[in-house]
């Protein structure tokens, strides 16, 4: 069974007098523990896409299931326990809260779980331990440098071992060399850790370490392929 399959997925936005069909009919299935990336251009309806897998935006029509179930019929509630529980999120930008430093950016999902206080900050620690930034637990993240933040983000979005890590060009923010770091971070998440991975990202670079790609184009999905 596919952890996530999506059938004949469209959605289209208004823009004033104009309706633009972003996706318009987009299929793929995802098994657990595999890593994905999903290409396309600029404007191919990536970041669409992904707000629709994550729970943060509804197709228009179309199928998605979660771990075989229908989630169409999902109440708003149940929604947001599963997007909660089941998905962790990485963006480009980071989006650490300023005011808190990186342990307790790492704790805030489990305050949303009510995870009891008293085990928040070890079960917080040991994922930063885990993203080489167990010594920048106590920084805020002005005193951390691109990919330091990063790192913690990628730690806030495992903290509860999710069933699916989200990232939305995660390395689209930093330079070359840093970005291959958080790349192989990915990697080996993936490998160590077996969290199945959606990877979003128009850098062919990026895409071609993946072990497979779902390419984007035109509203429909262009191709899938897995490397060698
Ligand atoms: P990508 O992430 O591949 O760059 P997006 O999914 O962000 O693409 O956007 C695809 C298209 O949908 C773009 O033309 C964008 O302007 C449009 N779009 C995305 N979100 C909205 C929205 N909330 N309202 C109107 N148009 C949107
Ligand atoms: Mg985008």
């Amino acid at each position: 069974m596919s952890l996530l399959k999506l059938e004949k997925i469209k959605k289209s936005f208004t823009l004033g007098p104009v309706q633009v069909h972003v996706l318009k009919g987009v299929s793929f299935e995802v098994h657990a523990g595999e890593m994905i990336a999903i290409m396309g251009t600029s404007g191919s309806g990536k970041s669409t896409l992904m707000n629709i897998i994550g729970f943060l935006d509804q197709p228009d029509s179309g199928r998605y299931l979660l771990e075989g179930k229908e989630t169409a019929r999902l109440s708003d509630s149940e929604l947001s326990s599963i997007r909660n529980q089941k998905i962790g999120f990485v963006f480009q930008q980071f989006n650490l809260l300023g005011k808190l430093t990186a342990l307790e950016n790492v704790c805030l999902p489990l305050v949303y779980r009510g995870i009891p206080e008293k085990e928040q900050k070890p079960m917080a620690m040991e994922i930063l331990e885990k993203v080489g930034m167990g010594d920048r637990a106590g920084h805020r993240p002005m005193e951390l440098s691109g990919g330091q933040q990063q790192r913690v983000a990628i730690a806030r979005a495992l903290v509860g071992t999710p069933s699916i890590l989200l990232a939305d060009e995660p390395t689209g923010a930093l330079d070359t060399r840093v970005g291959q770091e958080i790349m192989d971070l990915f990697l080996e998440l993936n490998s160590t850790q077996k969290i199945t991975t959606l990877i979003i990202t128009h850098d062919p670079r990026i895409a071609a370490q993946c072990p497979g790609t779902v390419r984007m184009q035109d509203g429909y999905v262009a191709g899938t392929e897995e490397s060698p």
